[in-house]
């Protein structure tokens, strides 16, 4: 279907809360545009068993999960399109967005564009970056087969990635910075009761070592200050993430780690500009409080949408009768 340049709603991001978002806009006739993005449907097409969406008492695969949230966006006309947004200019009405090869316009948006695996940013890492050193378990698991994998991180992703890479690994071993998890009770007693995981707690990892591939880790104990080399096949990074938001820099108010700052949670220091999710989220980052997020930018950029309507004479309800007492 050809994408039209005006939409009256863009909405940028198509994790849970950007098709959330797209889902109610559309039923509300707004036939937005969503900028998917060339790597549609946001996280949770990297993850695999996702067991607390309600909904899914037997848990669903995180992909299956982000086809349905589109094909559901889809049937009530929401456009969405593969195709990344590499600039916006919220300075100018209507407001613009673009992509590499086209500009488009809308009178309101909604920026739901999540966040992003971090790196540790020690040497060697980038160097082997796809040959042993990742950030998806899920993407590139299966290459090390009877090998020895490392996760670093103590939180619920550093849990899920070490109990998935269990399935090809001889061994797992998590290396943490500090002396307690981070991650969810249940997640921590699964990892910490895997007989196929160990724990190296009270390190650092400090450079990737390997010439073609990840051959070893140099650690570092930061009780101790000792350092020492591990052997390891691969290392799976699970530290957190960083929102996506380089594009709306100088364009909308961001927080010192770049998250965008709203009051409420859903409007912008734009006007017509709404958030949702992780790019706002600094604590939740749950899909299903994503998902709420995206529900709750759509219904105010409706109306928003009225009221703008309604200032410029483009659209006036009637005038309720007035029922006498
Ligand atoms: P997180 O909870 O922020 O945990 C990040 C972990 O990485 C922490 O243990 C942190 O150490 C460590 N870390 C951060 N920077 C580091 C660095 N430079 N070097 C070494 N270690 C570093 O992030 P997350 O695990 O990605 O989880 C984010 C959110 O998503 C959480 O709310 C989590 O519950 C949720 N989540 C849920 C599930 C699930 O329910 N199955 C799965 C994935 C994520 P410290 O502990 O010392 O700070």
């Amino acid at each position: 279907m050809p994408v039209p340049t005006h939409a009256k709603l863009i909405i940028i991001g198509s994790g849970p809360a950007g098709l959330t978002a797209a889902v109610y806009a559309a039923r509300a006739n707004l036939a937005p545009i969503v900028f998917a993005g060339h790597m549609y449907g946001g996280q949770l097409m990297l993850t695999t068993e996702v067991e607390n969406y309600p909904g899914f008492p037997d848990g669903i695969m995180g992909p299956e999960l982000m086809e349905a949230f589109r094909a559901q966006a889809e049937r009530f006309g929401s456009i969405v399109h593969n195709v990344d947004v590499t600039e916006v200019d919220f300075t100018k009405r209507p407001l613009v967005v673009r992509t590499a090869d086209e500009e488009y316009t809308a009178d309101s948006v909604i920026i739901a564009t999540g966040a992003s695996a971090r790196w540790l940013d020690i040497p060697g890492e980038a160097r082997l970056r796809g040959r042993g050193v990742s950030t998806c378990a899920t993407c590139d698991g299966a290459f090390f087969r009877g090998k020895h994998i490392v996760v670093v991180g103590g939180g619920d992703s550093a849990m899920e990635e070490a109990l998935f890479l269990t399935r090809f690994g001889k061994m797992v071993t998590v290396i943490h910075r500090r002396g307690t998890l981070r991650a969810s009770k249940i997640m921590a007693e699964r990892a910490l009761n895997h007989e196929k995981i160990e724990f190296i707690w009270n390190t650092a990892v400090e450079e990737v070592v390997g010439e073609h591939s990840t051959t070893a880790l140099r650690l570092k104990n930061l009780v101790t200050g000792e350092e020492s080399m591990l052997p390891a096949d691969a290392l799976f990074i699970a530290i957190g993430h960083d929102p996506n938001t380089a594009i709306f820099r100088g364009q909308i108010t961001l927080d010192g780690a770049g998250y965008i700052v709203s009051e409420d949670g859903v409007r912008t220091n734009v006007d017509g500009v709404f958030v949702g999710g992780d790019v706002y989220d600094v604590r939740y980052k749950q899909a299903v409080t994503a998902a709420g997020m995206g529900c709750k930018a759509a219904i105010d950029a409706e109306k928003y949408l009225e009221t703008l309507e309604t200032h410029h004479g483009v659209h006036h309800t009637p005038p309720t009768t007035a029922v006498p007492a």
